[in-house]
C-alpha cells in the first residue's frame, strides 16, 4: 500500500492540514508544525491540538502516514555556540509540538557547518543534538532528509547519514527520507533503472533500507550532480516521468509517507492520482 500526499498548508491552525491532504485525495500529508521562518512562533492551544486530533481520526491518517517538517531557521550542526542552543531549542520545541498531536515522525535537514567546522565535527553536533532530543522528547522519530549539497548544507551523501546514525544512541528513534530530488541533484544518477537499483543498494549497503521513514517525491530543475535544490513538477524536470512511475512499482515504498513538494499546489491532486495511477 503506498501513502500518497503532499506537505500542505497548516495556515489557519495545524488542524487544517489533514484537512487540507484529504481535499486533494491525499492518503498521507507533511506539514510545518510551527511557523518555519520564526524562532519563536505561539505555542499550539489544546484546541488546535484536538482539533488535529480528531481530523485525523475522521479522515484516516494514522501515524504512518503523516510526516512533520522543522523549520528552516534550525541547524542541529551549527558550528557556534549560540546558533547551535537556538537551534537545539527550536527543535525540542519541534519534537514537543509532534508529541502534543500524536505525530510520531518528524523530518529534519541535518545541517550546515557553514564552512567554519570540519565536515566530520558538523556531524557529531547533529548526533549529539538528536541524543538530546530522543532523551527529553519520547516517542517522536527524528528522521533525517538527505540533501542536495547545496552551499555549506551537508547530508548529500549517503556516507553523511550513517555516520550521524552511528553515533545516535537509541537508533530505534532516528530515520531516513529520501528525497528524490536531492537525491539526483547530489550525484546519484536514479534516471534510469541501473542507477537507481544502484542508489538502493547503496543506501542499504550504507545506512540500512530499515531506517527508511518517508520519501519526498519531486522532480529537479537541476540536472545531476550540480548540487543545487530546485524542485519540478513530476515528468517536468531531468529525473522525467519513467523514473516515477519505476519509482511506484517498488514496494520498498509501501508503508511510508511519500510526499510531494512539487512547485504548484494547485497541480496536487493531478499529481497524486498520476502517482496512484502508476502504483496500480
Ligand atoms: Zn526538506
Ligand atoms: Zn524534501
Amino acid at each position: 500500500m503506498k501513502y500518497l500526499g503532499a506537505h500542505v498548508s497548516a495556515a489557519g491552525g495545524v488542524e487544517m492540514a489533514p484537512r487540507n491532504a484529504h481535499a486533494i485525495g491525499a492518503t498521507a500529508f507533511a506539514l510545518f508544525t510551527r511557523n518555519q521562518k520564526q524562532w519563536s512562533p505561539k505555542p499550539l492551544t489544546a484546541e488546535n491540538i484536538a482539533a488535529f486530533r480528531a481530523a485525523c481520526v475522521e479522515l484516516n491518517f494514522g501515524p504512518d502516514q503523516i510526516l512533520a517538517h522543522d523549520g528552516y531557521l534550525i541547524n542541529l550542526g551549527h558550528p557556534e555556540e549560540e546558533g547551535l542552543e537556538k537551534s537545539r531549542a527550536a527543535f525540542l520545541d519541534e519534537m514537543k509540538r509532534c508529541e502534543l498531536l500524536g505525530i510520531e515522525l518528524l523530518n529534519f535537514h541535518p545541517g550546515s557547518h557553514l564552512g567554519k567546522i570540519p565536515e566530520d565535527e558538523c556531524l557529531s553536533r547533529i548526533a549529539t543534538s538528536l541524543n538530546i532530543a530522543h532523551e527529553r522528547v519520547p516517542g517522536v522519530t527524528t528522521v533525517i532528509e538527505n540533501t542536495a549539497g547545496q552551499g555549506t548544507n551537508i547530508g548529500h551523501r549517503f556516507e553523511h547519514i550513517a555516520a550521524i546514525i552511528d553515533r545516535v544512541e537509541d537508533k530505534t528513534r532516528v530515520g531516513v527520507c529520501i528525497d528524490t530530488a536531492h537525491t539526483y541533484a547530489a550525484g546519484y544518477d536514479i534516471r534510469e533503472a541501473e542507477g537507481y537499483e544502484r542508489m538502493w543498494r547503496d543506501l542499504d549497503r550504507i545506512v540500512g533500507l530499515r531506517y527508511l521513514r518517508g520519501m519526498h517525491i519531486n522532480d529537479s530543475k537541476k540536472a545531476l550532480a550540480t548540487r543545487v535544490d530546485r524542485h519540478d513538477h513530476l515528468g517536468a524536470g531531468t529525473l522525467g516521468i519513467d523514473f516515477f512511475r519505476r519509482l511506484m512499482r517498488d514496494d520498498r515504498l509501501d508503508g511510508i509517507p511519500l510526499i510531494l513538494e512539487t512547485p504548484d499546489e494547485s497541480k496536487w491532486a493531478e499529481e497524486i492520482a498520476l502517482l496512484r495511477g502508476f502504483a496500480s
